[in-house]
């Protein structure tokens, strides 16, 4: 477990203040000047060597993406930083954003200049209205500090942040439609290639980051590559913010070292499973979008990138999402269902017809008017949807149903069976 010395994120709680006095008390801001003296290439270097990986969901390095960025360009570079946190069962960036905004903004400002941006945007969630409010204001204590805008921190280098609100779709947490939804546009994904790299935000070369990627950028300079990676395996090192929601005793959202067992992650932070371990029926490890796991295998599993994708799920964002036994997991997942449906914005056809496919025949499911074959055509059209749009979420509204068929299989069954019974049951009477 990690110990609290270790701990990047001392204030997830908000007991010791979220303003600049408290955050430089915390390290926060200390010779920010002497980092960014390092230079660009030695930063990206660095958070490279670190093994950082994107803390949104794809889990792609930082460090490399930064590299894509040209050295020399006619057209300025951005930096842009995805606060649009919608996925259900995540609920960790939101945590930073109130509690921590200045390892955010000081992040920021380092990623910013590591890439040659002098202006980065951060997308902040429509609904986090507060946490909106507590970033702007430690913006305007960074600027006011003189952290931010000409010469940030002394350094030679012009930095200025714009935060932009977004309106409530879950689709603008995709970077591409994120960046459209910045320019004023709806906020439809863009089809790739060109990259944000080359062609981002008004056409200019851009990065998008997420909040807590961003937020531990400060510390990683600090205390070095080599101190991150010292935490978690190769390929999954550091530390990381966990959400843990659902059937246990105490939801919580917490930092601790990547790699750590799913069940001592449950049992030690939130609490353990409501009516104890036993009462376990299934998890979703990495918010709504990634396949559930039974809990035989939520006994050993990992939880880092590696150790999700061995045991058939995915790493996502973190949020754990624990169901007991009293959960109806067919309507759990056809609840799903019905989000990633709604939230399609219709552009392609796997995805604009194959949700709304999906969750008509998850609603027979749950009732269990449905035949066996069915289960099968189900599979079949998920495989249909994913991997063949424009964006990820189609694979979001497959993979949840995916991992109900290939472990609840039987359950389905079952719940066909005894409603072919019932209708048999009520012919005869
Ligand atoms: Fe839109 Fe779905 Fe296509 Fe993504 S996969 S671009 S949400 S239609």
């Amino acid at each position: 477990m990690l110990s609290d010395k270790d701990r990047i994120f001392k204030n997830l709680y908000g007991d010791l203040g979220a303003d600049l006095k408290s955050a430089k008390a915390r390290g926060d801001w200390k010779d920010t000047n002497k980092i960014l003296a390092r230079g660009h290439d030695e930063i990206i270097a660095e958070v490279k060597a670190s093994g950082l990986r994107g803390r949104g969901g794809a889990g792609f390095p930082p460090g490399v993406k930064w590299s894509f960025m040209p050295k020399e360009s006619s057209k300025p570079s951005y930096l842009v930083i995805n606060a649009d946190e919608s996925e259900p069962g995540t609920c960790k960036d939101r945590e930073i954003l109130r509690h921590e905004p200045h390892k955010l903004i000081e992040g920021a400002l380092i990623a910013g200049f590591a890439m040659r941006a002098h202006r980065a945007f951060i997308y902040v969630r429509g609904e986090f209205y507060n946490e909106g409010l507590a970033l702007m204001k430690a913006i305007d204590e960074a600027y006011a500090a003189g952290f931010l805008g000409k010469n940030a921190c002394g350094s030679g280098w012009d930095f200025d942040i714009t935060v932009h609100r977004g309106a409530g779709a879950y689709i603008c947490g995709e970077e591409t439609a994120l960046l459209n939804s910045l320019e004023g546009k709806r906020g439809m994904p863009r089809n790739k290639p060109p990259f944000p790299a080359m062609a981002g935000l008004y056409d200019c070369p851009t990065t998008i980051n997420n909040v807590e990627t961003i937020s531990v950028v400060s510390t990683i300079m600090r205390k070095g590559a080599k101190w991150f990676s010292s935490f978690g395996r190769e390929g999954n090192t550091g530390t990381k913010l966990f959400c843990i929601s659902g059937h246990v005793n105490n939801p919580c959202t917490v930092e601790e070292e990547m790699g750590i067992p799913m069940r001592t992650l449950i049992e030690k932070h939130a609490g353990g499973v409501k009516g104890g371990w036993d009462n376990l029926l299934a998890v979703i490890p990495g918010g709504s979008s990634c396949p559930c796991l039974p809990k035989d295998i939520c006994e050993t599993v990992k939880m880092d990138y590696d150790g999700l994708k061995e045991a058939g799920s995915s790493f996502g964002t973190g949020g754990v999402i624990v169901m007991d036994k009293s959960t109806d997991i067919i309507e759990a997942i056809c609840r799903l269902s019905k989000f990633y449906k709604h939230e399609s914005c219709g552009q392609c056809t796997p995805c604009r017809e194959g949700t709304g496919w999906v969750l008509r025949i998850m609603e027979r499911m749950v009732k269990g008017d449905a035949e066996i074959h069915e289960i099968d055509q189900l599979w079949d059209i998920t495989k249909q949807m994913e991997g063949k749009t424009i964006c990820a979420l189609a694979d979001a509204a497959a993979w949840p149903v995916q991992g109900l068929i290939r472990h609840f299989r039987a359950e389905i069954e079952e719940r066909i069976n005894s409603y072919k019974q019932s209708l048999k049951q009520e012919g005869a009477a």
